[in-house]
């Protein structure tokens, strides 16, 4: 299928064709048409399927398309609000309203919170057609009354499971409110938890629901693996695989977001450009670290989870989970930064002893059990574990410096933690 056989006005389908795409992605196939037709939508898909061109495209088209062309001027109060998680999403959202609307009149903006809120109000002023908003910002505009949402034709809800683990519940139904009755709804999650149903079931009518992304299931285009390790050897070990394998662009995730900047540090010291973004650097430290790390100059970027969300780097080949995260969920959105739109990309976790219980939920969460390698040097001792004494070890097996393990020790059949807790490490 081609994007010309959607039907899409030819200013949008020229902004298309100058981003080179010509074949539209599953959910776009699906979900375009459904838009366009004025229908509410349900829609299972994680980033990095194409999802924003697939609400984006369609809402332009309608608004281009209205009884009377309303798009010759630009509209005094927003007829389209998205609502996102995050910064980070919202500007890369509008981004993308910015290149697919570039041949039509429209106007559109960025609000969120943590910058001054005065330069967001002379934009509103000005007029805006489409206005991309985190809740918190959103909600003191209502308040300062420097926004009218009462002329909303189309609302979007983005990444709708991650507003509810950010606890933006209250905040969402507030700003739902305030919309006209009448209006398109759409939304989007990743997963479609019960609470998710919830939210859908309260929001949208007779939705066209699209599933692309099988429930919790990883890109298929991206090769996921662990690497056993102790904790104290991790830095080294992360060194050790920019050097030797020669990485050059490179999602970090931790934990923490003093983890974070500790780890930057380190990488930096050791001669990889690196950076930090997470929730307590300002926007203009992210934005240049993430347009640094787009362009190249920086080697690694390194992020924890709320602050990943939305990062849209086109062919990132590699993530390294540091850190597993606590939330199984979590390590599918982190790895879904990277074999994006159908490229290749490579996910390595380094695991340590206490990090196998979420290990063990990640893999009953993709439902598959992850590669193990062993990486000769920084192999995972025996006792390794958390600090209580250790009962006298028999002295059956005395742990040799660097005794060969094997290299690369694939996981067999469907129980991979046998492999490491069994009798090797008694
Ligand atoms: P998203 O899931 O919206 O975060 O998009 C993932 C990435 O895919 C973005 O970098 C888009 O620029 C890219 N993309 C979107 N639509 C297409 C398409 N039809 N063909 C190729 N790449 C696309």
């Amino acid at each position: 299928m081609q994007f010309s056989e959607l039907g899409l006005k030819a200013e949008i389908q020229r902004a298309v064709a100058e981003q080179g795409y010509d074949t539209p992605t599953p959910i776009q196939q699906q979900a375009i048409p459904a838009v366009m037709t004025g229908r509410d939508l349900m829609a299972t898909a994680q980033t990095g399927t194409g999802k924003t061109a697939g609400f984006t495209l369609p809402i332009l088209h309608r608004l281009a398309s209205g009884p009377n062309d309303r798009l010759t001027r630009v509209a005094k109060t927003p007829r389209v609000l998205v609502l996102v998680p995050t910064r980070e999403l919202a500007i890369q959202v509008e981004e993308s309203v910015r290149t697919y609307g570039k041949y039509l009149p429209v106007n559109s903006l960025a609000v969120f919170g943590g910058v001054g809120i005065n330069p967001q109000i002379a934009n509103l002023r000005r007029g805006i057609d489409i206005l991309v908003a985190t809740p918190g910002r959103l909600l003191d505009h209502v308040q300062q009354r420097t926004v009218d949402l009462s002329a909303i034709e189309i609302f979007v809800l983005d990444e709708a499971d991650r507003m509810l683990d950010m606890g933006f519940i209250r905040d969402i139904r507030k700003v739902i409110a305030l919309l006209p009755k009448a209006r398109q709804n759409l939304m989007f999650s990743a997963t479609f938890s019960p609470d998710i149903r919830e939210l859908a079931g309260g929001l949208l009518h007779n939705p066209a629901s699209v599933d692309v992304a099988p429930r919790n299931t990883a890109a298929e285009t991206v090769t996921q693996r662990v690497i056993e390790t102790n904790r104290e050897q991790k830095k080294d070990l992360l060194k050790h695989l920019f050097e030797s394998r020669g990485l050059n662009q490179v999602l970090v995730f931790a934990r923490t977001k003093h983890g974070a900047d500790a780890l930057a540090k380190t990488l930096d010291k050791a001669g990889i450009k690196s950076a930090a973004i997470h929730g307590d650097k300002s926007q203009g430290a992210r934005t240049r670290a993430l347009s640094e790390f787009k362009d190249g100059k920086l080697v690694a970027l390194v992020a924890t989870d709320i602050a990943a969300r939305g990062i849209d780097i086109d062919a990132l080949p590699y993530v390294i989970n540091y850190e597993l995260p606590n939330v199984a969920e979590d390590y599918v959105h982190r790895i879904g930064r990277t074999g994006r739109a159908g490229m290749e990309g490579e996910a390595i976790s380094l695991v340590c002893h206490d990090e196998r219980p979420q290990l063990k939920d990640i893999e009953k969460l993709i439902k598959r059990s992850l590669e193990r390698l062993v990486i000769e040097g920084f192999e995972p001792s025996a006792t390794a574990a958390p600090r209580p004494v250790q009962p006298p070890r028999p002295p059956r097996k005395p742990q040799g410096q660097g005794r060969p393990q094997g290299q690369k020790t694939p996981a067999k059949g469907g129980r991979p933690q046998q492999h490491h807790t069994g009798s090797r490490h008694r």
